[in-house]
């Protein structure tokens, strides 16, 4: 197998990184990409290898629908700036980020302001805040917000534990979306048998790949957005293969993130069109993957972490 690792700048710091690294390895099925973050040990890596293993070695199952509509973003920005995204973006359902460090309820509820305004009425409006709550503040937030929004589509994980998000759920009108309480969860299903959240974001290679997402997708009985961990165009096309492959996507999916990234290792990055992005299969284009391949010390630290996770997975 091709193993290639990339180092890719970040115009603005995410998850406190301002560089996304990764390998991308192409197998008889296509090219896959591996990109744990920097911080994840090597048990940890092991879903995400089996993710690039699998979509290195086996087809994708056959799509029910050719593109897939796609949020975009909205960071924890003054409320022009966020306007300013969702107009750009041209897509019709907006992510917001809210309960940053160091912001209050006032600053959230003016960028849902001027997201709504924005978006129209006919758009979606969704909250992310990462677990930065507790159930008493959740409970207000979520309310201040969905009065802003003029009705939220759903509020993502207001607080850390499977336990508050069950709380939450019970005391606000607003659906709750399940995201970390899954995706780095011990059990996934903790979220089903405590009835703690109306919507399931799933990741790829955090779950293990595109067949493991789409098993569990079935045994969670959810509604399922399929979300990015920030992927190049290799690793966005395996999400949009779950996202084609589920019978039903009542909502637009967290994949429209090349953004983030300041280059890309396929020709055509994946940039929504009308709120939608394609599905199928990407490439990896030699000339796109020079301009960001790894520096040879990037490179070694790469092939060194690949073999201490496939040690944890043997
Ligand atoms: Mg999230």
């Amino acid at each position: 197998m091709q193993l290639r690792t990339f180092a890719i700048d970040m115009p603005t710091s995410f998850r406190g990184i301002t560089r996304r690294e990764g390998m991308l390895v192409e197998g008889p099925a296509g090219w896959a990409e591996f990109s744990p973050f920097l911080d994840y040990s090597p048990a940890e890596c092991v879903p995400w290898l089996r993710a690039a293993l699998d979509s290195a070695e086996r087809a994708w199952p056959a799509p029910v629908r050719d593109r897939v509509p796609v949020n975009c973003t909205v960071p924890a920005v003054d409320p022009e700036r966020a306007a300013d995204v969702v107009r750009a973006s041209g897509c019709g359902t907006a992510k917001v980020k809210v309960a940053e460090r160091g912001q209050d309820l006032a600053a959230d509820v003016a960028r849902v302001e001027a997201v709504r305004d924005a978006l129209g009425p006919s758009g979606r409006v969704r909250v992310d805040a990462n677990g930065g709550w507790d159930v008493d503040t959740a409970v207000r937030a979520v309310t201040a917000l969905d009065r802003a929004a003029g009705g939220l589509e759903y509020v993502e994980q207001p607080c850390a534990s499977v336990e508050e998000l069950a709380a939450v759920r019970r005391r606000v009108d607003v659906p709750v979306a399940a995201d970390e309480s899954i995706r780095r969860a011990d059990d996934p299903y903790r979220v089903v048998a405590l009835e703690a959240a109306d919507v399931a974001v799933l990741k790829v290679q955090p779950l293990g790949g595109v067949h493991a997402c789409l098993e569990i997708a079935e045994r969670i009985g959810l509604p399922v957005v399929v979300s990015s961990a920030v992927d190049t165009s290799i690793g966005l096309a395996a999400g949009l293969a779950v996202a084609a492959a589920l019978p039903e996507l009542p909502h637009a999916c967290g994949l429209a993130t090349t953004s983030l990234l300041a280059g890309d290792v396929v020709a055509e990055p994946l940039r929504p069109v009308d709120g939608t992005l394609p599905v199928g299969r990407t490439e990896v284009d030699p000339v796109a993957l020079a301009a960001v391949a790894a520096d040879p010390a990037t490179d070694a630290r790469w092939h060194a972490r690949l073999a201490a996770v496939q040690e944890c997975m043997s």
